[in-house]
């Protein structure tokens, strides 16, 4: 195989019509195949299926503290599950909140809070300030960007690295411009390259100067136990460096149980100084009496702690560790050696991302779906939809088994393929 780059005109045609004829073929087999979102498949959520059997009816009697977990109460949730999200996200108990079933939800509800109250550090509610902007380390997630979209808030693109957001970036912007006021991190086998923060981002992270007195690090650590191979990634604990710091209050974590038990009816929960906390709950006890207590109890009667998560996470490795191999295969095999596209072969979480050639990636994703294969859409993982130099691609292989894996990896190659060589001889007209 050649690079395409070194190919000629005549060679790149050649292809091209060696290239349209599989296409042809492809679309003729009537494909229908799903890459386009991070679910869970089906024998995944089999693994939980014990947690629906786990809890008695004597068990919601007795919560750890002698409360009926059938009542109202806790609105931060029952200690045992604070104890166990403490031990996930490397905190203390009194600086955890057990939300509903959606992480999600609770970076919504945050920023909400803010734009209409502001944190516990803030001058005025951001709906006060003139204007509201926010960093968007790009790619990334595309809900974080429509929360941000939703309000009003500004979102400004900072480039991922392979140690992290540009830090010299983050740091300037953060410096010189007092309406940026957060930040949307991924900091663990990120959304969508599988990328985690080094320790010295971290680090950076803890001691950077924000000219916002409010500014906030929003956390996101979805991916914290979603190991995929026998070399697992490390994330710095951040509230412990910006501990060292005196920075503590510019931290909010989040996670939830949604890619650990069922998407939908697992626990979501957050992580922030008691300072913060303690202001939050005084918000949120008007929005709620308190979130589904008995739900919280059979999480923790199902994993016990620390270490039953992790075992069971191990499970969920068996099922998707083979899926992440079928698509790096298939992407070492076809596309490597042309020289066409980069991507990052990631430790862990629910992604591959794929960096076409410029200008690329709409035309690829329009290619799988016209034959059958639906992608996340070209764009989405950019604020506002548009990738700036449209060739970012977010692979999702967790729902189709591997066989359906092979055959979409097949026609998305191809697609790749196909593309290259139209841009790279448009280029030569
Ligand atoms: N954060 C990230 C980075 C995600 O990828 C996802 C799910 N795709 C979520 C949050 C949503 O989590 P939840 O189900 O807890 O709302």
């Amino acid at each position: 195989m050649i690079p395409y780059q070194k190919m000629t005109k005549e060679e790149l045609l050649k292809e091209q019509a060696v290239l349209q004829s599989a296409y042809k073929e492809f679309q003729g087999r009537g494909l229908k195949l799903d890459m386009s979102r991070g679910k869970p498949a089906p024998n995944q959520l089999d693994l939980s299926m014990g947690m629906l059997d786990v809890l008695t009816s004597q068990d919601v009697l007795a919560c750890e503290d002698g409360l009926d977990a059938r009542n109202y109460g806790l609105l931060d949730g029952i200690p045992e599950a604070k104890e166990l999200y403490a031990e996930i996200l490397e905190v203390s108990p009194d600086e955890v909140i057990i939300g509903g079933n959606s992480s999600l939800n609770m970076m919504y509800d945050t920023i909400v809070r803010a734009m209409q109250f502001g944190f516990v550090d803030s001058p005025r509610p951001w709906k006060d300030e003139k204007t509201v902007k926010c960093l968007c380390p790009v790619p990334g997630y595309d809900r974080h960007f429509a929360i941000s979209e939703l309000f009003g808030i500004e979102m400004i693109n900072v480039p991922m690295t392979p140690a992290g957001p540009d830090m010299d970036l983050v740091e300037k912007l953060a410096a010189e411009d007092e309406s940026i006021k957060f930040i949307w991190c991924v900091p663990m086998y990120s959304n969508p390259q599988g990328i985690t923060y080094s320790d010295e981002t971290v680090a950076r992270f803890a001691s950077m100067k924000t000219a916002a007195p409010d500014f906030k690090i929003i956390w996101d650590n979805a991916y914290c136990v979603h190991h995929l191979t026998d070399t697992p990634d490390r994330l710095m604990n951040l509230m412990d460096a910006c501990k060292k710091q005196g920075t503590e209050d510019r931290v909010f974590i989040f996670a939830s149980m949604s890619k650990i038990s069922f998407p939908g009816a697992g626990i979501a929960a957050m992580a922030a100084t008691k300072h913060n906390l303690d202001f939050v709950k005084q918000q949120m006890s008007i929005q709620t009496i308190g979130f589904d207590k008995i739900k919280q109890l059979r999480h923790v009667k199902y994993f016990k702690n620390i270490d039953g998560v992790k075992a069971h996470m191990q499970k969920h490795r068996e099922i998707l560790e083979p899926k992440f191999n079928a698509v790096l295969k298939k992407l070492d095999e076809e596309i490597k050696p042309l020289e066409i596209a980069e991507w990052h072969a990631p430790n862990g979480g629910y992604f591959i991302s794929l960096d076409t050639m410029d200008g690329c990636a709409k035309r690829v994703v329009g290619l799988c779906k016209e034959a059958g294969a639906v992608m996340t859409g070209a764009g989405a993982t950019y604020p506002y939809g548009k990738d700036p130099q449209d060739r970012n691609i977010r692979i999702a292989p967790t729902y189709p088994s591997v066989s359906e894996l092979d055959q979409a990896m097949e026609l998305f190659c191809l697609c790749v393929r196909l593309a290259s060589v139209e841009k790279l001889l448009s280029e030569m007209n």
